[in-house]
């Protein structure tokens, strides 16, 4: 199948407003076209000037000629503002369908694409992406068809005038275009690749240094131990510093050309006049001296044309990359949870297609059980907690909640049944209302008070003069960590749901918070299903059974006591843990 144009896929998105957005290159290129009728007033003025000379007082036509040329100059700015208005009605509509079909798109999107994908990058492409689509319909294209228009009126006029003179002020153009030639064609696609592949490699190792900045603060390295980046710096400077070079001569060479046609006139001028100058020849050439301007200006529009044309075939693909991202699969039959019971049956997992980072994991959770993963980093904790909230699907295998396979469940329901608190629990730009109140909309402001108190959060209240309805992200208005997360906590409680995902934090400022978060989490988990991600073993040792994940398996399952039996991996972690206790409070005593 034939890949449709970026134009007619563009035109699709405009549905009826298509008409509009033709309608703009004709009424463009009808400017272009009367843009040029007072070059002609001017050529008549020259003339009744030279012809009158030096009796200017006979040169009576003059005004009119003047008027007429400011009219259509002003005939031509108004066509060109009723083009702009064309397009512009088309583009919006483009713009706004373009942006409704990529978020429609994401609510049908795994709610883990997101946060794959990156939520910045993904702003960026929804908002920038779409911007240059309605760029490139309301001025690019209209402006494409102006500069088609303006060299066929020209060559009309040029020619009708003085046809020597024409061609003359013609072969500067002809130069130009050929030595643009040999700046573009095949060589250049080639060269394009390579100044992609350099800036590609300079960005990815520009993220791996970013990345590896805490190593470098942690151990004390020098910049330099990041060789490659440096060096993938060096080779984009080689490669720009070379082709800067390279195309020095014949840019300056077109730029000559096109802004040196009076040049080529003169010379002309010069060699046609060896035998006497004639009124009517000094006119034309006049006229022709006037108009090069004209020609200069529409070469180098069409020029950066193809630059326009690459900027939104980019734009394109960059929205394709959210368009193409395949959808949660919605059952024909929906099935309802009966219970809080969480089920895994030999689930296979990968993020990528390629490498699994869940091999084959089973467990049966029962309602009102309280689990907890523990583990090594990277061993597959949270993306074990991501595929119970259908973060993500299952290669194989299933994961049932309440007895339902979570891809029969509808997605509100599931949502319904499922509360979960992250580490990275996000707040949204709004009042500590709003944000509790994401939990249960309909919930009264007493109703949050309560699950604020409950959840811990009364000295966050309480420290801003506007209470609940202090904007978080507001200037003065900062939450640490652990704040936050009571925060998520307090909304998690208000929506109540029967199983709960806890991801604990890692790291907290300062000792208080730490007890605020724990007492809140005590409270949250009362009767429910409860899967918590713990980093610390403190608060595993009442869990009803304890699953150590290392890489993507379950290595080992218990209650505390029965893991520190086995003498496995748990118990070295569960002494390791004691003996920081004791040492702890050793160094306190
Ligand atoms: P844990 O919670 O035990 O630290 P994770 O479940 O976060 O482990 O990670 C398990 C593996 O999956 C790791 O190798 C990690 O690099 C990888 N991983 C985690 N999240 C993503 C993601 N969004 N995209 C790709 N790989 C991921």
């Amino acid at each position: 199948m034939k890949k449709q144009s970026d134009l007619s896929r563009l035109m699709g998105y405009a549905g009826n407003y298509r008409y509009f957005t033709y309608a703009s290159w004709v009424l463009s290129a009808v400017s272009a076209l009367v843009a040029l009728v007072p070059f002609v007033y001017i050529w008549k003025i020259l003339r009744d000037v030279l012809n009158a000379a030096p009796n200017y007082a006979q040169a009576v036509n003059i005004p009119h000629y003047g008027w007429m040329a400011v009219l259509f100059a002003v005939l031509s700015y108004l066509i060109y503002i009723a083009a702009l208005m064309c397009s512009h009605l088309s583009a919006f509509r483009v713009a706004t369908n373009l942006r409704l079909a990529a978020s429609e798109h994401l609510a049908v999107l795994p709610l883990g694409f997101t946060e794959t994908f990156g939520s910045g990058k993904l702003r960026k492409i929804i908002h920038e992406s779409t911007g240059a689509a309605e760029t490139y319909l309301a001025h690019q294209l209209p402006d494409k068809y102006n500069a088609v228009a303006t060299p066929v009126g020209l060559l009309v006029l040029l020619l009708a005038f003085d046809w020597r003179l024409g061609l003359l002020s013609l072969a500067p153009v002809v130069l130009a275009f050929l030595i643009m030639t040999t700046m573009t064609g095949k060589q250049m696609a080639e060269r394009m690749r390579q100044y992609g592949n350099a800036l590609e490699a300079m960005s990815n190792e520009a993220v791996e240094y970013v990345r590896g900045i805490p190593v470098v603060k942690t151990f004390g390295q020098s910049v330099f131990s990041f060789k490659k980046f440096k060096a993938t710096i060096d080779e984009y400077e080689k490669w720009v510093v070379s082709y800067t070079k390279e195309l020095r001569l014949p840019m300056m060479f077109y730029t000559a050309a096109v802004n040196g046609v009076f040049a080529f006139l003169i010379a002309g001028g010069l060699l046609f006049t060896t035998h006497g100058v004639t009124p009517e020849f000094l006119l034309n050439l006049l006229f022709y001296i006037i108009i090069t301007p004209v020609i200069s200006l529409t070469l180098t529009r069409i020029m950066y044309m193809s630059e326009n044309k690459m900027v939104v075939a980019d734009a394109l693909a960059r929205i394709d990359s959210v368009l193409e991202a395949a959808p949660m699969q919605v059952q024909a039959v929906p099935q309802h949870p009966k219970d809080s019971s969480v089920t895994l049956r030999d689930v296979h997992f990968s993020y990528d297609g390629k490498t699994e980072v869940i091999k084959g994991v089973s467990m049966d959770i029962q309602p009102g059980q309280t689990v907890a993963f523990v583990g090594p980093s990277g061993g597959g904790k949270s993306t074990l907690a991501n595929l119970v909230c259908r973060f993500f699907d299952v290669q194989s295998g299933s994961v049932r909640v309440g007895g339902a396979d979570v891809r029969d469940i509808p997605k509100e329901e599931l949502m319904d049944t499922i509360s979960f608190v992250f580490q990275n629990s996000r707040l949204l730009k709004g009042s500590i209302l709003d944000n509790v109140r994401l939990g249960r909309p309909q919930a009264t402001e007493a109703e949050v008070l309560a699950v604020l108190k409950a959840a811990q959060c009364m000295d966050i209240v309480e420290k801003f003069p506007a209470g609940i309805h202090t904007v978080i992200g507001t200037k003065g208005v900062y939450l640490s960590g652990g704040e936050q997360q009571r925060i998520a906590i307090a909304r998690a409680m208000l929506k109540n749901a029967p199983i709960l995902i806890l991801d604990e934090a890692t790291a907290f400022a300062d000792p208080d918070n730490e007890a605020k978060v724990q007492a809140a989490f005590a409270q949250l988990a009362k009767g429910k299903t409860v899967l918590m991600i713990a980093h610390r073993l403190s608060t595993v040792a009442n869990a009803d059974c304890i699953y150590v994940v290392r890489d993507g398996q379950i290595a080992e399952s218990g209650t505390k006591d029965e893991l520190c039996a086995q003498n496995g991996l748990f118990a070295r972690m569960w002494q390791e843990y004691q003996a920081s206790v004791q040492w702890k409070v050793a160094k306190e005593g």
